[in-house]
Formats: structure tokens, sequence, C-alpha cells
């Protein structure tokens, strides 16, 4: 069988190598650290950096060909792996997605709707904001997950207070309007070297602390929001020559508008209700698609509810979960239940149409004794 290397050991490239694994392929994960959770799912792990040249070229020479699970590898290390073999998604996407200001640059240029941002290179840059007006967030350019590097500004004193802090920001920043939004959604849109596109449905997704907490299918929105957060997806998968899957995260504001906030050429935690509510899921649509193989349909058969098992309080609550029926629990086999850290997550499944509304959902999450 043909080999498909994954770049990153976390969770996304464990249950992306069950899925490969699944279609009779061997996996090989290239992890910079362990204890890896996704080493015990692949044929064979290497470690090593993902900056060093030596350790890329010998990957490379022994997949057929590449994914990532892991955003940041360089624009260097990318080019050399292209070099050897077929990466997909391609690099130049994960460049795109890794830089908030090519990103954005790009979703416009595509006609995608973004929030008004402008970018702050230096004080001068910062200076200006005042006209940009407030409520504002700072974000950095790059490596920012789970809503790490982000400043709130509120309001003119915020500001103030920011100004006097202005030498020590992590330059390059880029500011974002604070959106106002009724909800947030992502849509997972999958495509492969044919050009064929699949959207799964979009999910609504609730964060706590920056962390994404929960996501639910269906999202409670009309059908026409359904169909344009589908369009949006399908649109940006087509216009960027995706070859893989990709998440989109999106807000919706008090209009009903649709807004991108950022994208992730990768599985995607939001993504993962479709592990037990489709017979095709996010990894599997993931695999086929980077290994050239046909994309069958995205219908759900159920509706859905994930909630995250985030470090270390959430892991209590395991054993109630594993005596729960139509849920299905994922975990990743992680030992150490750092504060924030994602340990795993579990689905709760329903009927069609059976997804509890809004108090009995509140029923459902994860409630700790001390809160
Ligand atoms: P991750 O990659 O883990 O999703 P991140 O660190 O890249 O997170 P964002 O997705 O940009 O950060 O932001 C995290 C969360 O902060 C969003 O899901 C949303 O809840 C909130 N947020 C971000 N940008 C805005 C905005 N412009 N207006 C309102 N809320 C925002
Ligand atoms: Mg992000
Ligand atoms: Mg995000």
């Amino acid at each position: 069988g043909s080999t498909i290397g994954i770049i990153g050991g976390g969770q996304l490239g464990r249950m992306s190598a069950v899925a490969a694994s699944r279609l009779g392929y061997h996996v090989h994960i290239l992890s910079a650290s362990t204890p890896a959770p996704a080493a015990e799912t692949a044929a064979k792990l290497t470690v090593g950096s993902y900056d060093d040249p030596a350790v890329l070229e010998a990957f490379a020479r022994e997949c057929d060909v590449i994914t990532f699970e892991f955003e940041n590898i360089s624009a260097a290390g990318l080019r050399q792996l292209e070099a050897l073999r077929p990466v997909h998604p391609a690099g130049r996407i994960l460049e795109i997605s890794q830089d908030r200001i090519a990103e954005k640059t790009t979703l416009s240029a595509m006609g995608l709707p973004v929030a008004s941002w402008r970018s702050v290179q230096n004080e001068d840059d910062l200076a200006t904001l005042k006209d940009f007006g407030f409520p504002l967030i700072l974000k950095t350019t790059r490596f920012g997950y789970d809503g790490k590097g982000q400043f709130r500004v509120s309001d003119e004193t915020a500001f103030q207070q920011l100004w006097n802090d202005r030498q020590n920001l992590p330059y390059p920043l880029v500011a974002e309007k604070k959106i106002d939004f009724a909800r947030e959604l992502s849509v997972m849109v999958a495509r492969n070297h044919h050009g064929d596109i699949r959207c799964f449905d979009p999910s609504e997704n609730r964060h706590r602390d920056g962390i994404l907490r929960m996501s639910m299918v269906p999202a409670p929105v009309a059908p026409e929001t359904i169909d344009e957060a589908q369009r949006i997806a399908s649109c940006l998968a087509k216009d960027i020559g995706l070859v893989g899957i990709l998440g989109v995260e999106l807000f919706q504001n008090a209009d009903g508008q649709l807004i991108i906030n950022e994208i992730a050429p990768r599985p995607h935690n939001s993504g993962h209700w479709t592990q037990n509510a489709c017979i095709i899921d996010q990894f599997e649509m993931h695999i086929r698609a980077v290994a050239g193989l046909p994309l069958p349909s995205t219908r759900r058969h159920s509706d859905g509810f994930m909630h995250n098992l985030i470090g270390p309080d959430d892991m209590a609550l395991v054993p109630a979960m594993m005596e729960e029926d139509n849920a299905a629990l994922h975990l990743y086999g992680k030992a150490e239940a750092r504060p924030g850290r994602k340990m795993g997550h579990i689905n709760r499944i329903f009927p069609r149409g059976g997804l509890p509304g809004e108090h009995a959902l509140a029923q459902l999450q994860p409630v700790h004794p001390q809160e």
C-alpha cells in the first residue's frame, strides 16, 4: 500500500491516521515532540524538528503524499517538501492561513466577506487606531491559537493603557473591529484534484476563555444561512485551489450576515461531530481528498452535540460519560491534563430533528462541582 505522511503528532494527526489506516494506507507521522497523541495510530513515527532540512528530506522520501495537522511549518520547509512529494493542501494555502494579513487580503480579493481590519506594523499604525474606532481586537498576525496573542481594546481608556505599553507589543499585529455576533458558525469543506467539492453542514460553535467548548448541528439558522455558509466555503475551496479539507470559521452578525473570521486548511475541532453523525467524517474526507479518492456525500444521518474535554477539570467527567448511551467518547491519550489542554471530546448523537433545545443542551454541558 502507499504511505501517507502527516506532519504533526497531535489529536488531529491521530484521528486522521485512524481514517487513513482504515482505508488501507500506511501512515508515517512526523512529530517535533513526544509523547505524541498520533504515535499509537501511525505505522511509523519520526520524532524530529520541522525546521531541520535533513529530517524533512528523510521523511518526504518515505511518503507518497504529504499532509499536515501542524500549521506552522516554515515556508522553506514547505518548498523543500513540495520539491520531493505532493503536499496537500498546498504549501501556498498553508502560508496564507499562517498570516492573518495574507489571509484577509486573499479572502477580500476573492470577494469573500471579512470584518474590517487594519495592519498594525508599528507605533505609527497603532496611533491611527483611534479613527478606526472601538471596540476592537488586536491579534498577532502569526502563531495565535485558542485566542492566545489577542488584546481586546474596548474603549479609549483601554487604548490609552495599550498605548503606554506600545513599545512592548508583539508587532506585527492586525486590528479587527469587534463583531457583535449573534453566533459563531463553521463549515468544513473538502475538495479533491478533480475539483469535486463537498461541504458538511455548518455547526454552531461556542467558546470559553478563547477555547472551543462545544459545537452543535444543526445550527439554529435559516436554510438560506446554511446555503450561504456552504457557498462561501465552496467558493473559497475552488478559488484557492484546495486539495484536502479546510475549516471556515464564520460570524453571523445581528443582521444575519456571514463574515469569515479565519480559515484552517486541515481537519478542525468544530468538525469532530462528523465522526458520529455522518458515515464519512471530516478525517476520512480529508484523507480521501489528499489521496485522490472520490468524495462521497457529507449527508448527516443524525444531529450532534460535540463537547470538548478540557484539562484538568473535565477529565473528572469521563467515568460518567462512559456510561452514557448514544454518546461517543474520543480520548487523545494525553497523560498530562494541563489547564486549557484539549484531552478529548464527546459526541452526543440524536435522531435528526431531535437535538435538544437550548435549555436541555445546558443540562448536557459538563458541570463541575465548584461551578
Ligand atoms: P483558534 O485558531 O483556536 O480558532 P485563534 O487564536 O486563531 O483561535 P480567533 O479564532 O481569531 O483566534 O478568535 C478566537 C475567538 O475570539 C473567536 O472564535 C471569537 O469567539 C472571538 N473573536 C475573534 N475575533 C473576533 C472579532 N473580530 N469580533 C468578535 N469576536 C472575535
Ligand atoms: Mg486560529
Ligand atoms: Mg479561530
